[in-house]
């Protein structure tokens, strides 16, 4: 899939009024962030910024990348894979942030560097034989589930292992080829009070740590909570909207 794709993708506009538009963002969110740090007592070294591109144009990856991000994500493979071949000149690490299919796991090792939504052990076998095989490591986030269990037990929503099973599921990271264990990953339940749920991630955090001490990357916090990702120790924020405007509908 390609920019022309995107409907009323802002590639087309004058690309100064977008940089600065992009610009203008960037600034907010930063501030956001040293704000946030500065509530919790933490160092904005601390905190990563990656910006969510998905449905927006590599030529917004491009801007992005002349302002000096280096940290990028996408959630589809079909999106990301063109998106990551457009932008190959340019300095970036691409995080892979949305639920995988096994069979995609190939594709995704071939231009991501991080995949923060690993929830299962399959998709583990599948991304370590894949990395191997392109001859690449990929660095591995544990994605937890911060939803109430389902009347079966487990976790309903947007994907992740629940609480209880993440330190095995990073156990089982740490010993695949190709890959590196990071740490953990989640997205807060929708409609609900972030906070209790980001306390929940540090409590699953921790316990990975316990047994993986390397495994330091706590992902959590988007453009509407990120404040409260950054108070319960989030060390990598992920922020589409507020960088990049509202997303556009994607055809295909
Ligand atoms: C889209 C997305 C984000 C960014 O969300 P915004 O609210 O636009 O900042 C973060 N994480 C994941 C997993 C996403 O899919």
């Amino acid at each position: 899939m390609g920019e022309g794709t995107v409907i009323g993708g802002a590639g087309s506009a004058g690309g100064g009024a977008r940089r600065a538009e992009i610009a203008a963002n960037l600034a907010d969110v930063r501030k956001r962030i040293e704000a946030a740090c500065a509530a919790a007592g933490r160092d904005a070294a601390e905190v990563t910024l990656v910006a969510v591109t998905k449905t927006f144009p590599a030529s917004d990856v491009r801007l992005l990348a002349g302002l000096g991000l280096t940290q990028v994500a996408e959630n589809r493979d079909q999106e990301a894979a063109p998106k990551a071949a457009a932008t190959a000149d340019l300095p970036l690490t691409w995080h892979f942030v949305g639920q995988l299919q096994s069979n995609k796991a190939r594709s995704v090792a071939g231009y991501a560097d991080v995949v923060q939504s690993v929830d299962r052990p399959k998709l583990v076998t599948a991304l370590s034989s894949a990395a191997v095989r392109a001859g690449r490591t990929l660095r591995c986030l544990v994605q937890v589930s911060l939803e109430e269990p389902g009347e079966n037990g487990e976790p309903e929503g947007r994907g992740g292992v629940s609480p209880s099973g993440a330190v095995a599921l990073a156990d089982a990271v740490a010993e695949a080829g190709g890959l590196v264990l990071g740490g953990v990953m989640a997205v807060a339940p929708l409609g609900a009070d972030p906070a209790p749920a980001f306390a929940r991630l540090a409590e699953v955090a921790a316990a990975v740590r316990a047994a993986h001490p390397e495994a330091t990357d706590v992902s959590a916090g988007m453009s509407g909570d990120l404040e409260q990702a950054i108070a319960c120790g989030a060390t990598h924020v992920r922020v589409g909207t507020a960088l990049l405007g509202g997303r556009r509908a994607i055809v295909g």
